[in-house]
């Protein structure tokens, strides 16, 4: 009697509305400048509870949202008059080292996966920060600093695990409903609760990683040599560059805080520890001989290393930002990003820069999902803290700023996960490929019960 009592109350989760308990642990997001405000939110831990929430929302007239960790939460349309799942799925990341898979729980955040993987000596096409989340980066494209090696990280999703509208669970590949989980992998949601995802992994002991730091009045000189190398780079490198303006707090290092720097940074990875060296030396050496970095942290180290290299901060963090990809980078460009991000620019972001893309990204191994390669050479990222709504609106302008300053290298579309404003004309869809997602949504979800969840982003402004 007891066991049967426990398995009623853990399959019925608490719908909370506000004010009520656990509404504020459902509702909590690490980028704080957009905290939802739902109907109702639950944090379902097993697939019953999402089955429950789904028929709750269905009974009460709401709309479905979701979310893991709140990273996104800046990119997507408001959440009003939904019910808020937070999915936070009970259950360890399980690593085959045989098939290099791994199946992970929705709610995991990287830093989970990175550790399970690495006494296989294996990794995943995770992002810079640990904290991140697994389901919303992998689904959103996912850039990763592996990413010229791997391609977008939806390419690696081997399975997803669902609830759909119906309640039914499913378990979707590219044997048991190809359509479905071609529109999964980048379509921009709108699908269902997304309940585990199963992505490859791949083999690696060691890497070169870190980031070097030179003062921002070095700026010029350094894009210029790093974008000469980036051209022809070996896909092995996947590097960024960016100005970022410390601020002069005790978390910052000594050596950078309250200065503006120019900031390399990245991965290297070759099987031969020494091929990955002299790539490394080839990137480093020519950036060195232009001034001694204030601080460098390249080195060789395990791959768990990684998810530090970028410095990404904790949360939550109220974060305005904005995000481009860019079809080259010239001379002219360097002057104009300079010129709106440079030091004496007067930029309010804490950090701007652009990561490299090509590689597998612009050819990767074999088809994914509708959103499995990026025509462009550069990602552009741009992001501030807003301690009120002035710094808000202060950095929004600035955003809108630099999207002028880079607007004749500007593709026009977007990796969805790098979007932080939801509310810019983009896309990252063609009007073809968006049309058969479209139709794809229809059918799995033909009442519309997940229709807010749509990326704001999946048709592309032509
Ligand atoms: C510090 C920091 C570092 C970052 N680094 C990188 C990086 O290196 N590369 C990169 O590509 N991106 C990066 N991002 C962006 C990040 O990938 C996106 O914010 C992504 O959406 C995070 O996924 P999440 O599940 O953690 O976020 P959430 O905000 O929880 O979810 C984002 C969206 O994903 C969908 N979603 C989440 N969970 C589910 C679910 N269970 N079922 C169905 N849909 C779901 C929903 O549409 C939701 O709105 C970074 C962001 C931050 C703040």
């Amino acid at each position: 009697m007891k066991g049967h009592a426990l398995t009623v109350a853990d399959s019925a989760p608490v719908i909370a509305k506000p004010g009520e308990t656990g509404f504020d642990t459902a509702t909590r997001v690490f980028n704080s400048v957009a905290i939802p405000e739902p109907a109702a939110a639950t944090t379902a831990r097993t697939v019953e509870q999402v089955r429950n929430a789904l028929r709750y929302a269905t009974e009460h007239g709401l709309r479905v949202r979701m979310h893991s960790t709140g990273h996104g939460a800046g990119a997507v349309r408001p959440v009003r008059d939904a019910l808020l799942i937070r999915t936070a799925l009970d259950g360890a990341v399980t690593v085959d080292p045989t098939t290099r898979t791994a199946r992970i729980p929705a709610g995991t955040r990287w830093e989970t996966v990175v550790k399970a993987a690495e006494p296989h000596g294996l990794t995943a096409a995770h992002g810079s920060s640990g904290s991140v989340g697994v389901v919303g980066y992998t689904l959103g494209g996912g850039l990763s600093p592996y990413g010229r090696l791997t391609g977008l990280a939806s390419n690696t999703v081997r399975a997803v695990e669902l609830v759909t509208a119906d309640g039914r669970h499913r378990r979707v590949d590219t044997e048991s409903d190809p359509d479905l989980f071609w529109a999964l992998r980048g379509g921009g949601g709108g699908f269902g609760v997304v309940t585990a995802v199963e992505i490859d992994l791949f083999p690696v002991s060691r890497v070169i990683t870190g980031a070097a730091y030179w003062p921002g009045a070095l700026a010029d000189r350094l894009l210029s040599t790093w974008l000469d190398w980036a051209r022809d780079a070996p896909a092995i490198a996947t590097t960024s560059v960016r100005v970022m303006n410390f601020p002069d707090v005790p978390d910052v290092p000594e050596a950078l805080a309250g200065r503006t720097t120019f900031t390399v940074d990245g991965v290297v990875h070759a099987d031969d520890i020494g091929a990955a060296r002299l790539c490394a030396d080839d990137l480093l050496g020519p950036l060195r001989a232009l001034g001694t970095p204030l601080l460098d942290t390249w080195q060789e180290d395990a791959p768990a290393a990684v998810l530090r290299a970028h410095m990404d901060p904790e949360g939550p963090l109220p974060i305005v930002g904005d995000h481009l990809l860019l079809h080259e980078f010239d001379a002219r460009a360097s002057a104009s990003f300079l010129d709106v991000l440079g030091e004496g620019s007067g930029s309010p972001l804490v950090g701007a820069g652009l990561r490299q893309l090509g590689g597998a990204y612009a050819a990767p191994p074999s088809p994914g999902g509708v959103l499995d390669r990026l025509d462009a050479r550069y990602s552009y990222a741009g992001s501030g803290l807003a301690a009120d709504p002035e710094a808000a609106e202060s950095l929004r302008s600035h955003c809108t700023k630099v999207r002028h300053a880079l607007a004749p290298w500007n593709t026009g579309r977007v990796v969805p996960s790098f979007v932080e404003d939801g509310t810019r004309r983009q896309g990252h869809l063609d009007t073809r490929q968006a049309v058969a997602v479209a139709r794809v949504r229809a059918a799995v979800d033909p009442e519309g019960l997940f229709r807010d969840d749509i990326s704001p982003t999946d048709l592309r402004q032509e």
